[in-house]
Order: structure tokens, then sequence, then C-alpha cells
């Protein structure tokens, strides 16, 4: 991360700083979906062990064709600024979630 990052622009995550309130398990997929495309394409990374507090499976093994954890949440950095985000969703509570720089 530099000390410089207010304002400054990244060519690679530039599209995905932005916040997205979730409504639904269907449009959580589709974010699930397009950091795990982004994650494959070497753009992001996923970090590991910044969800202690509940027994999640790994970003990438996330099965998204069963019913989704009742509370998730994963951090991702940009693989080249290191600029973090965060997507975060308590499902239980009906009220979504969401996916944001942090
Ligand atoms: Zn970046």
């Amino acid at each position: 991360m530099t000390s410089a990052a207010t304002g400054s622009a990244c060519a690679t995550c530039d599209q995905y700083v932005q916040t997205i309130e979730i409504h639904g398990p269907e449009q959580l997929r589709r974010i699930v979906s397009t950091i795990r495309a982004a994650v494959a394409e070497r753009k992001l990374r996923a970090v590991d062990g910044q969800a202690a507090f509940v027994d999640l499976p790994d970003f990438l093994n996330l099965d998204l064709s069963e019913t989704l954890p009742d509370v998730l949440a994963y951090r991702v950095e940009c693989m080249a600024c290191g600029r973090a985000f965060e997507l975060s969703c308590e499902c239980y509570h009906g009220v979504g979630g969401h996916w944001q720089p942090i």
C-alpha cells in the first residue's frame, strides 16, 4: 500500500473501486464470480485469515451452487497496488452486505 493512495489511479483495480450494497444471494453470487474472475486473471488476490470468527471455506472454494453461509467475510487485495477490498454479508439478517474498498 502506497502512502499516496488517495486519488491515485490504478489500472488494475480501479474498476473494482466502488461500494456495492448486496441485497440478496443471487447478487452475492454474481459478485463472488466477478471477484474470482479477477483473481484468476491475477488482478486481485484473496487474503487468508480475515474471518477467524466464522468457519468459512476458502474464498475460491466457496460453493455457489449450495446454500451460502449465514455470515461471510472475505478480504482481497489488488496485486498491483495492494489496495484492500472487503466482501461481507450477513445473510441471516436479510440485510445483505456489501463489497467495498477499505
Ligand atoms: Zn490497484
